[in-house]
């Protein structure tokens, strides 16, 4: 650290990313993006004539796009905000939205950033503990007025809220925005953007990194009342005008005119997710419910660590948090169903190993 860095962000904890190691070919199941290539479409936008254009400055009101988000969500163009990866949605929201009082809620465990961004903007934080089994009491989160923020489905446990529970924490939460994280709600949750048109506190995140296999393009978006969605533009066009560059605006739109391509691949990553799940019950796993692309298990046989880095070294990775709460747990992304045999074949053999 240098002395010109600010006190106030000399004890920045930052975001920790899944590892990406170099030193061998792996099978990635650490930081759940997709095993699948993004359509052709995609392919073709991103080779295209639009490569010598990069010479200009990307549209800023990345008008194309948006208005592909909204014919595909049912809203208006006025209700989308779209952003360099869903991650800045986050950012923006807990830089504008924490009120006067700088106080937010979210689940003690949930997507790690939450707690980065709040301690960045010097947001009091309250984590509220989830249930024994690991799913979110929705009583916990009316009449807060705090800044909400919760992923739904959630991370890493994969479990959901129905529509109806959002809905109360919406209602009860009048004055104070509600951010729903809907990051992973196209492998089998149930979105509440059409709740949006009914609550002016209802802001809804969503990403291309996952179910549209782009996250290496940064490319997330958000719906919400227009006003709502004005303030994120303010404080766009007071960071950073031209967040998305050229390749990835006309990477977005080429994927939305494929939709269908997109949500058979989900298909696929939830048949995948149910042959996981048998698998890892069969080998004595017990596993949330999840409705991701990620499974969340542990095990009687070996503890989470041990596992991760087991797996490590027979060349597949996944995801372990250190969080005491939930340090025997393993995080798993589901990969091609060729990926999830090869998993499955390495915790049979380090069962055998540690018997
Ligand atoms: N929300 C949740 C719950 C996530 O797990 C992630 C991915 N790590 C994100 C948001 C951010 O995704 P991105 O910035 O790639 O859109």
């Amino acid at each position: 650290m240098s002395k010109f860095l600010k006190n106030c962000y000399a004890n920045l904890d930052a975001y920790v990313p899944g590892e990406q190691p170099k030193d061998c070919e792996y099978i990635k199941l650490n930081t759940n993006e997709s095993p699948f290539e993004p359509s052709e479409s995609v392919i073709k936008a991103v080779n295209s004539d639009e490569v010598k254009n990069l010479r200009l400055y990307s549209d800023p009101t990345a008008s194309a796009l948006k208005s592909k988000i909204s014919e595909l969500y049912g809203v208006n163009s006025e209700n989308v905000y779209v952003a360099n990866g869903s991650d800045d949605i986050l950012n923006f929201s807990f830089m504008a939205f924490s009120g006067e009082s700088k106080q937010a809620v979210f689940p003690e465990i949930s997507y790690g950033f939450y707690k980065v961004f709040a301690n960045l903007y010097g947001i009091e934080s309250e984590m509220i503990p989830l249930k024994e089994d690991f799913s979110i009491d929705y009583k916990d989160y009316l009449y807060k007025n705090k800044f909400i923020i919760i992923a739904n489905p959630n991370a890493p446990t994969g479990l959901t809220l129905s529509v109806k529970e959002i809905e109360e924490i919406v209602k009860t939460n009048k004055n104070n925005v509600v951010l729903i994280d809907e990051a992973y709600v196209d492998f089998g949750g149930e979105s509440v953007v059409p709740l949006t048109k009914k609550y002016d506190n209802l802001l809804v995140s969503m990403t291309f990194s996952k179910s549209r296999c782009m996250a290496g393009a940064r490319l997330g978006f958000a719906i919400g009342n227009k006003e709502l969605i004005k303030d994120l533009e303010l404080i766009k066009y007071s960071t950073n005008p031209y967040n998305i560059n050229r390749l990835t605006l006309v990477a977005g739109v080429a994927a939305l005119e494929e939709n269908d391509y997109y949500m058979d691949r989900c298909k696929e990553i939830i048949k995948n997710r149910e042959y996981t799940e048998k698998e890892l019950k069969k080998l004595g796993f017990t596993l949330t419910d999840s409705k991701t692309n990620f499974v969340f298990a542990q095990c009687d046989f070996i503890d989470g660590e041990e596992l991760y880095k087991r797996l490590k070294a027979k060349g597949i990775l996944v995801r372990h948090f250190s969080l005491e709460k939930i340090k025997n747990y393993n995080r798993i992304t589901i990969g091609t169903i060729e990926q999830m045999r090869a998993l499955i074949n390495a915790i049979k053999e380090i069962k055998e190993e540690v018997k």
